[in-house]
């Protein structure tokens, strides 16, 4: 049957009142069996309408769990892939296929195989440790996969006599040598949005805001992660401010959609984002975005449900990534 032609990367979509298109996405849920998978860094309008929200390593674990048969992940294109790879049975479906990470790209399969064939050749007996924000052709070349929830835990279990390479990001990678006391050969990457706080603003918007806490994702540059006072991956932000009772306000270090969930869990306390710079022009902004995840539009979901594409399609690499996957999040 011949597909109609979907312009999925369109970068203006013509208005559609956001209530009608829910309406529209719940219905098509229900005509193509489908559920939704939603990160905590896009849109609120697309949390509200998941099925499942959370942060990569929850998310990877609820793909699992998904009793449809199809799943459109809201998110990037390695969540989507590890969705795929850790349930290769269900259909899994992307809003837009472009929807890349920054940090990810940071890391191409062919330079980490060539630093690692460098590494072995200079005499270094390692293990790959990747963080999950990576290709799957990557995580195929790594001995396990950690995300911001379950780091420590998994650089325990490399044996004591290896050294660990760590990759791609390195900011992630200095603060767990710091709490693992393990040292490590760290890959240069970064995420674009963690890259950019102001620690001047921060610590502005910290004196403007007496008593405040500071929250950061260990994603952030090391002069962040010295003025935090929380630092911790999305799920570890939702635990701590729902344990807080009394009001506070937290300035927020990461992805701004962030405090959309940590609003809804805990209303009681202040939400104010940390002001990023633009690299570009050494301006400020009010809160940092990450345009990857911003490509995921109540518009394109209704659309893939429609169409049911664009669609993850397993790739040979995909095994050896999914040993990989599988004992490093599900075991
Ligand atoms: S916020 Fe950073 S790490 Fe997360 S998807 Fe965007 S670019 Fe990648």
């Amino acid at each position: 049957m011949e597909l109609p032609v979907v312009n999925i990367n369109s970068p203006v979509e013509a208005y559609e009142d956001p209530l009608d298109l829910m309406d529209e996405i719940e219905s098509l849920k229900k005509e193509r069996d489908a559920s939704i998978l939603a990160h905590f860094y896009v849109d609120g309008d697309l949390q509200d309408i998941a099925d499942f929200t959370g942060d990569s390593l929850k998310l990877a674990r609820d793909a699992t769990q998904v009793k449809t048969s199809t799943i459109v992940f809201c998110g990037v294109h390695f969540m989507g892939e590890s969705a795929k790879i850790l349930s290769p049975e269900k259909k899994v479906l992307m809003p837009d296929l472009h929807a890349g990470c920054s940090l990810a790209e940071s890391c191409p399969v062919d330079r980490l195989a060539a630093y690692q064939a460098e590494l072995r050749a200079k005499g270094h007996d390692f293990q790959t440790v990747a963080y999950i924000n990576t290709t799957a052709a990557v995580k195929s070349l790594c001995d396990w996969i950690v995300t911001s929830g379950n780091a420590r835990e998994i650089i325990d279990r490399v044996p004591a006599d290896k050294e660990i390479l760590f990759v791609p990001d390195q900011h992630l990678g200095r603060y767990l040598s710091s709490v693992t006391g393990r040292p490590m050969i760290l890959w240069p990457g970064s995420c674009m949005v963690h890259e950019v706080f102001s620690v001047q603003d921060l610590l502005r918007a910290k004196r403007n805001h007496p008593g405040s806490l500071v929250m950061s994702h260990p994603e952030c540059p090391a002069n962040i992660l010295e003025v935090s006072d929380i630092i911790g991956g999305t799920e570890k932000m939702r635990k701590y401010v729902a344990s807080v009772t009394e009001p506070k306000t937290f300035l927020v270090a990461t992805e701004a959609n962030m405090i959309h969930p940590l609003k809804k869990l805990a209303p009681q306390h202040e939400y104010i984002p940390v002001p990023g710079i633009m690299t570009s022009t050494g301006e400020t902004c009010a809160c940092n975005r990450c345009p990857h995840m911003a490509l995921n539009t109540l518009q394109k979901v209704r659309d893939c449900l429609k169409y049911s594409r664009p669609e993850i399609v397993w790739q040979p690499y995909f095994s050896q990534a999914q040993e990989v996957l599988q004992r490093s999040l599900l075991q």
